[in-house]
Order: structure tokens, then C-alpha cells, then sequence
């Protein structure tokens, strides 16, 4: 007896070798019917007889491939059909949509062996890919993904490749970017106008021009790198004059694992990171006979590592044969350049070469960085690799919304029904490209999920420039969100909570709703709404904002407070690296109480402190003195300061002033810097963990989470968490950074929730 069943697959399903996997099934199976991609995932309609459609069945729910994330699986039964065979049907572009393309994967092993094989039609061509890698977010132009909605429309299939793309035992059977050198896209070398140099072998001659000293732009997966050797210090020093860097580390690209061993420190976690499909930027620790010029990564212990994520960079990195520093391909402050021409434009001032080809990019999308922290893979940014994937949310939000992020490293979101979709890393919003680039991302990402949400959620700053985006939008409802509220939302969200939730959001600041810079606060939160249960007590920050490079005045404002009015200026080594009259002017505002708002971010606390005994008056970029003090810390100290909890007030108060007095002891008595290190980092672990017992208990110890730029710091998260170990839930970030680049998950939640919460109060 016959049977028929439709079954609808959703998830990330299209563009990882699915279908053809289902239509082997199927075969194997007996079975007659079809498979096709739609906008929401996979439909199959499969005939046969009971226990073969079972059999079926039960393969799809345990058996997918791998780079395949099935969410759903929906079985109905439907009138038999009179089919003969089992066929890949034709996409179906109708109905609503959710985005089932996947994110960009970095080449796989198969792909890798035959491009380094002299007998292979592939030897050394740049865009082999097949089922399991290659290029997928970043050539998608709509959805469904197929090869008509990608950038590679252009290229015609030759009859070699078309029949590895028709052939349903090949590991290229409806690979969209199938391609070799005879019908695929070519690279190119031009030089830094753009005019085309005649070459055999353009990787091999962009590699001895990088070996040469030479800055050559690379188009990649999703825009452009600058690339220099990473030993050579000129031409570092160079590209970071050009680029207008100053000290922000630039990563480095190396040929394989191999080669990361002579740089830096990688444990087994950080080399599956490493190796992983989404090929991150890994931090790792430097190893200190690392052969890297120091402009690459100046004052700080760690490197920026990753390795080869397309063929061309595999050619590319084993022709140079030297670790080649991959820096984003933009003018400071400006989007990633995606475009050949738009290339040669903005970087033709600071590239001696252009490595392009010919095949677009549909999307701008950086590399990722993540991070072990604490045992923990961390993403501290989510983008190529990542993006499009969605991450599931616990409640299915009423209608779609938009979150637009912060102002730093921003990113946005986009949720609909029970996911939320990141879009790119987007960067800092400071000037009106990357604010076109934001316009234009959203954009692309409303177009594949079908949606244009008439919701939008934003930061309470006004002075975002995602906040001024958000209000621009015409004829949407828009949410003001508070930061810290949206980072342990953000938080309980990856982990699938639905609060109630301590959350421990510890940042170097952000907008609170008593109008003041919030940063270390310890909340009860729910999705709609939040108490603010502890935070750190308050100091002054005279200057303003120009304390967050000019740390000395953080240093200054912390002391003022903990001596009340009057710091021990003269003992302090910092203080004879600052012009002693602006230290006047800065204590004349401590004083008088002038331009010195208060602040309380754990960020700015070690600011202070790292300043004060690293002896670093300025940052040459946020965190980079906090980052330096956390490395200066000694593992073994167990030393800690004294402090108050204040509860009188509400909500209650961490005063740090008996550790700073303790500390200034410690340096006067020259007291070892790695122990006075450890001991700060002790003991802003252990006034957290106080207070979280002091103040759980009346709020019924709910799960704790971690969130937050301060928890990228190893000896806080790490510390924190393991105090609790055992006693107490905690959770901290993995697939979600716990910066601000994380912030918009939160934020589409809470927004959610509130309009949730309104439509009730008015039933
Ligand atoms: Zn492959
Ligand atoms: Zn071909
Ligand atoms: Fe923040």
C-alpha cells in the first residue's frame, strides 16, 4: 500500500548539500516524489510504502549532514501521487520567507587536496568549493539560495562542472558556486591605479611582492584585506601609517596550524577554533620568540590569528611562505571595500598592488574574532562564518523587530517568529559610510527574510548614531532600550532563559535611565523590565569622554575620591609622565565640580588602576590598558583588597575606596606590579560575588549570567563564575559576544516583550 507524506524542513538547509543528500535517501529507500528549496527551508514529498517512508524518516532526524542545522521537521500525510522517480524539483520563490542561507564555510579538506594536486582540473584554481565549503552569505543576492539568486549568475557552467552539479552521487551536486578554470571567476593583479599587470600567475606574483615589503589589497569572501609581511617592520609600520592606525593590533594570517605553533600558545579548544568551518581571528597568547614585527600587535601579549579560509588565500599563504598580516581593507573608520573599483579608489593611497577577481560580493562581511575565555570558546565578534545563522529564541516574537545596536562595534538584528538573525559586524559608527553601510546591511537582510519590521529597538543614548538611525526610520514604533538591561537579555537569551536572571553587566559604560553613565551593575531582569540591585560606587571623571585615552584622568578622578580631594599625586610615578598643568586644570574640575561627570563602568576602574600601575598615562584605543594590566596579573597571587558593600542605598553600593588607599600602599612600598595586578582583579571578583549573595536571596536566587565588555576578561569571567561553580547557575557567552556587539539580541527581546506586555495591559 502506497502511502504519501510531505515533510517541510526548516533550518539552515539550503546550500550544505541537502537536497542531494535527501534525494540519495531517498533512492535508497525506494521512494518516489520530490525535494525542493523554497524561502523557508526544504520541502519533500516523498511516496512509497509504510515502512520505507519510516525508515526515511528517521534518517532525516538523525542522519543530516553536517554543515546542515535542522530546526524543524514537520511530517503530514497528502494523497498519493502517480511520480516514477525521485527528483530535485525546481526552487519555489512564493510564500514567506525566513533565511535558510548559510553562512560562508572556510574550504574543506577535499576541496584543499585537489587544488595542491598537479593531476586535478582544480591544481591551484582560487574559487574551488563544493557541498560542504565555499562562499554562501557573502555571493547570495536573494533568496532561495540558488545559483541565479548568487553572484556566480554570471559564470556559465562549463559541461565538466555541470555535470558534477547534475550528478547526484558527486560532492558538488548543486554546489551554486561550482566553478574551475575553465567557466569560474579569475584573479587578477593590478596595479595601485587599476590598470591590469600581465601576469601567469597573480598569486604567485602578489606573494613575492608581499615578500618584498610590498602592501597588496586581496579580495576575499566578503571585502577586501590589506596585507604586508608580518616580520617586516617597515612596511607594518608603513600600512599602519597609511591606514591611519595607530596601536590597534592587526591580525595575522598563516599558511596552517603548523605555522601558528611559532607565534602563539594555542590549547586544543583554540585550535578547533582555529580549524573551525568559520575560521575566526583566534586571540591567542603570544609566544615570546614569536618572529612578528612588534608594530603588529604593540603593548599587549596576545596575537590575532587565523588561518586560510579560501583557496586562494591557502595558494596565496604557501607561495609567500611568511605570515602576512590581513588587516580589514578600509580607511580608519570606514566600511570593509567590497567592490573592485570602489577599491582602487579608497585604497589606491595605501596598497602598492590589487589581488582581485571576478566574482562579486553581494555582501560586506569582516572576519570574525573569538576567543577562549575561560575554557570557553567566546565569539567577541560575529560575522563571516556566522551570519546569516540564526540564533533561537525561547519565545517567538509577536511580530518581526528591528535592534539597531550600539554605537561601537555595532551590529543589528533582525528577529522573526522564534530566531533572530545577526547581520555583519558593522563597526564603529562615526562616519557617514559605515552609516550607509548599516542602512545597506539591514536592508539586504530584510530583503532575505522577506520582512520589513515596523518595530524598532535602540539604545536610550541619543547620542548613538544607531539610536539616530532608529528614530529615522519613518512609520515604525521604536523602543528605547536600556544598555545594560539589553546585555543580560542578550546573555539569558543565548541560553535560551526566560528570566527572572541576576545579571552581572559590567561595560565600560552606557546610557542609564537616570541620565548618568551606568557600567557596573548588578540587575534583576526580565525580558520587559528590570531593578537595578548593586553597581559601583560612582567617581568623577574630569575632562569628560577624553578620559577614555587619556587614562591618567580616570587614574586622577578614582584618587581624588578615595582621598577626598586630596591624592597623594607626588608618590605616584604616573603622575610625572602627565604636563603638571593639566593635572592642575583636571583637579581644578575635580574640585569645582566642572566638566566631570561621574562615572562607573568596571571599564573605567581599570583604567584607573591598569593606568596607575603600568605607569600608562594614555590608551591608544579602548581597553588596550585594561588588557595590558589583566596580562600583567600574576596567576598565583591570591591576595585581595579590602571594600565596602553598601546597602543603605538602593540600589546598594560596591565602594572600592579602602582598595584604592590599600593599593597605593602596595605601590609605594613597591610592592611586585603582577601581585598588586592580581589583587585588584581578586578583588573585583570577590566584592561581584559578595554582593550577588547579598543581594540574591531577597530576589529568590535566579540564575546568574555574565555579560559585557569586562567579561572578555579571562581572571573576571573565570573568577566570577568559579566561585559560584556549584552553588549557584551562571552563565556567561559563547555564540554571542558579550561586548556591544552582542547588545541587539537583547534588545529585539526586551522590545518584544514590552509590546507583549502593553497589548495585555490594554485586554
Ligand atoms: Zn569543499
Ligand atoms: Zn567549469
Ligand atoms: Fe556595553
Amino acid at each position: 500500500m502506497i502511502e504519501g507524506r510531505r515533510i517541510e524542513v526548516r533550518g539552515t538547509v539550503q546550500g550544505v548539500g541537502f537536497r542531494p543528500w535527501v534525494y540519495r535517501l531517498a533512492r535508497r529507500a525506494g521512494l518516489q516524489g520530490r525535494v525542493r528549496n523554497h524561502t523557508r527551508g526544504v520541502t519533500i514529498e516523498a511516496f512509497g510504502v509504510p515502512n520505507s517512508l519510516a525508515e526515511f524518516l528517521r534518517q532525516l532526524e538523525v542522519d543530516a549532514p553536517p554543515t546542515a542545522d535542522i530546526v524543524e521537521l514537520r511530517t503530514c500525510s497528502i494523497p498519493v501521487e502517480p511520480v516514477t522517480d525521485f527528483v530535485i524539483a525546481n526552487s519555489d520563490r512564493a510564500g514567506g520567507r525566513s533565511v535558510t542561507i548559510p553562512p560562508d564555510q572556510g574550504t574543506c579538506d577535499k576541496c584543499l587536496a585537489e587544488v595542491l594536486d598537479r593531476g586535478n582540473r582544480r591544481f591551484g584554481y582560487p574559487f574551488t568549493n563544493c557541498t560542504d565549503c565555499g562562499p554562501r552569505f557573502t555571493i547570495a543576492t536573494d533568496v532561495p539560495y540558488d545559483r541565479d539568486a548568487t553572484t556566480m549568475s554570471g559564470f556559465e557552467l562549463c559541461s565538466a562542472c555541470a555535470s558534477e552539479f547534475d550528478d547526484p552521487t558527486d560532492r558538488r551536486f548543486h554546489a551554486q558556486p561550482n566553478a574551475c578554470p575553465d567557466c569560474g571567476p579569475r584573479v587578477a593583479l593590478w596595479s595601485r591605479d587599476g590598470t591590469p599587470v600581465p601576469t601567469e600567475d597573480a598569486i604567485r606574483e602578489a606573494a613575492e611582492y608581499l615578500k618584498g615589503g610590498a602592501i597588496v589589497a586581496i579580495k576575499g569572501l566578503g571585502g577586501f584585506h590589506l596585507a604586508c609581511d608580518a616580520r617586516d617592520r617597515r612596511a607594518v609600520r608603513l600600512l599602519r601609517q597609511k591606514k591611519g592606525r595607530d596601536q590597534k593590533p592587526f591580525a595575522i594570517m598563516v599558511a596552517g596550524i603548523d605555522a601558528v605553533g611559532a607565534l602563539a600558545e594555542a590549547d586544543p579548544t583554540e585550535v578547533d577554533l582555529l580549524r573551525s568551518p568559520e575560521r575566526p581571528i583566534v586571540l591567542l597568547r603570544r609566544r615570546r620568540d614569536a618572529f612578528v614585527a612588534p608594530e603588529v600587535a604593540p603593548g599587549t601579549d596576545r596575537l590575532g590569528v587565523f588561518l586560510p579560509y579560501t583557496p586562494l588565500h591557502h595558494l596565496l599563504l604557501a607561495r609567500a611562505a611568511v605570515p602576512l598580516v590581513m588587516t580589514s581593507g578600509n580607511a580608519a573608520d570606514e566600511p570593509i571595500c567590497i567592490d573592485n573599483d570602489e577599491a582602487v579608489d579608497r585604497l589606491g593611497s595605501i596598497a602598492d598592488w590589487f589581488l582581485v577577481h571576478d566574482r562579486p560580493i553581494a555582501a560586506r562581511c569582516d572576519d570574525s574574532v573569538a576567543r577562549v575565555i575561560g575554557k570557553q570558546a567566546t565569539i567577541i565578534r560575529r560575522s563571516r562564518g556566522h551570519v546569516p545563522r540564526a540564533v533561537a529564541l525561547p519565545v517567538a516574537v509577536e511580530r518581526p523587530v528591528l535592534a539597531v545596536g550600539a554605537h561601537l562595534k555595532n551590529t543589528f538584528c533582525i528577529a522573526v517568529g522564534n530566531e533572530a538573525y545577526f547581520g555583519p559586524h558593522i563597526g564603529d559608527l562615526d562616519s557617514p559610510e559605515a552609516m550607509d553601510f548599516l542602512a545597506e546591511a539591514v536592508q539586504h537582510l530584510e530583503r532575505l527574510l522577506g520582512v520589513r519590521p515596523d518595530v524598532v529597538a535602540h539604545d536610550l543614548h541619543s547620542g548613538y548614531a544607531s539610536t539616530r538611525y532608529a528614530l529615522s526610520r519613518a512609520g515604525v514604533r521604536t523602543v528605547g532600550v536600556q544598555h545594560h538591561h539589553a546585555h543580560v537579555v542578550s546573555a539569558m537569551t543565548e541560553h535560551g532563559l526566560v528570566g527572572p536572571v541576576l545579571g552581572v553587566a559590567y561595560d565600560g559604560t552606557g546610557y542609564g535611565t537616570d541620565g548618568t553613565a551606568w557600567g557596573a551593575e548588578i540587575m534583576l531582569c526580565h525580558p520587559s523590565r528590570f531593578r537595578r540591585l548593586a553597581t559601583f560606587r560612582p567617581f568623577k571623571l574630569p575632562g569628560g569622554n577624553v578620559a577614555m585615552r587619556e587614562v591618567w584622568r580616570c587614574a586622577l578622578g578614582l584618587l581624588h575620591d578615595a582621598y577626598a580631594g586630596a591624592p597623594p599625586i607626588a608618590d605616584l610615578s604616573l603622575f610625572g609622565r602627565v604636563p603638571s598643568r593639566a593635572i592642575r586644570v583636571a583637579s581644578d574640575m575635580l574640585d569645582k565640580n566642572l566638566n566631570a561627570p561621574r562615572a562607573r563602568g568596571v571599564g573605567r576602574y581599570f583604567d584607573a588602576v591598569g593606568g596607575l600601575v603600568l605607569d600608562r598615562p594614555n590608551a591608544g584605543f579602548e581597553a588596550q590598558v585594561a588588557v595590558a594590566f589583566e596580562a600583567l596579573a600574576d596567576p598565583t597571587e591570591t591576595g585581595c583588597y579590602p571594600y565596602d558593600l553598601m546597602r543603605v542605598c538602593a540600589p546598594a553600593e560596591i565602594d572600592l575606596r579602602r582598595m584604592v588607599r590599600a593599593l597605593v600602599e602596595d605601590l609605594r612600598r613597591r610592592v611586585d606590579p603582577r601581585k598588586i595586578a592580581a589583587r585588584f582583579h581578586n578583588t573585583i571578583v570577590r566584592a561581584t560575588v559578595s554582593a550577588l549573595y547579598q543581594v540574591g536571596e531577597a530576589a529568590g536566587n535566579p540564575p546568574v549570567v555574565l555579560t559585557g565588555g569586562a567579561f572578555q576578561n579571562t581572571w573576571l569571567a573565570e573568577g566570577v563564575s568559579g566561585s559560584l561553580r556549584g552553588h549557584w547557575d551562571c552563565f556567561r557567552h559563547g555564540l554571542v559576544p558579550p561586548g556591544d556587539g552582542g547588545l541587539a539580541l537583547g534588545q529585539v527581546v526586551i522590545a518584544d516583550a514590552v509590546l507583549k506586555g502593553e497589548t495585555e495591559s490594554c485586554a
